[in-house]
């Protein structure tokens, strides 16, 4: 999954209005964020396999300190602790945004997300089985997402009204790359771009939420 988690960070914005849009992308994206990290180190492995499923040439192997649904407990509970004395119903929502990833990605991976380090129970349902099933849903979400966020803040000037639809296109684009591009050429491709993707969309948020009011 991957424009579904953004539909749940512009929708919490709206639960916790003080926390910045860019906290939210990375809050709904930690543990894929995490996951380049391990991959350079080595903590965790994945494999690129074209074909092995429709929407994706990844074989997620081994990946259980970021995308167990325990770790991403832990994860989110380490997120919420850091709010907590500032605003507990942020760092609730924090939490929740944060676990929410390994739900969304329950629904579209095959049998690869662990229950726990170690646990040999796997849970996927496959939705990235069918292209088209997999952009109905996601770009739904997204839609939606996107849509509470625009009608729940207004620019402050144009950099706010113009730079929410750069976010929106930058986006779609890398989407439509993951969908539609060539497989990547080598695991460490696949994280450089990670990471270099989360740290554009997430500055990009803080710089265009800061020039937008939440409607009161
Ligand atoms: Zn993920």
């Amino acid at each position: 999954m991957f424009v579904g988690h953004f539909a749940v960070a512009f929708a919490a914005k709206r639960a916790a209005p003080t926390v910045s849009l860019g906290t939210w992308f990375i809050a709904c994206e930690l543990v894929d964020l995490i996951w380049p990290l391990f991959l350079l180190l080595g903590i965790e492995t994945v494999r690129i396999a074209p074909g092995l499923m429709a929407f994706t040439p990844l074989d997620f192997e081994h990946y259980p300190w970021t995308h167990s649904l325990l770790m991403c407990a832990v994860w989110a509970l380490a997120v919420g602790a850091l709010y907590w004395r500032r605003n507990r119903i942020a760092a609730a929502a924090l939490g929740i945004v944060v676990l929410s990833h390994w739900f969304l990605d329950a629904i579209v991976h095959r049998p690869d997300l662990p229950l726990a380090p170690g646990s040999d129970m796997k849970i996927g349902f496959g939705l990235w089985n069918s292209v088209p099933a997999t952009l109905a849903l996601e770009l739904a979400l997204f839609a939606i997402g996107v849509g509470l966020y625009a009608r729940g803040s207004q620019p402050a000037d144009r950099i706010g009204r113009y730079g929410l639809w750069a976010i929106v296109v930058f986006l779609l684009l890398a989407y439509a790359g993951a969908a539609f591009g060539p497989p990547p050429p080598s695991v460490a491709a696949i994280a450089w771009a990670g990471l270099l993707g989360g740290a554009i969309t997430a500055t990009l948020a803080y710089w265009v939420d800061a020039h937008r009011k939440m409607r009161a």
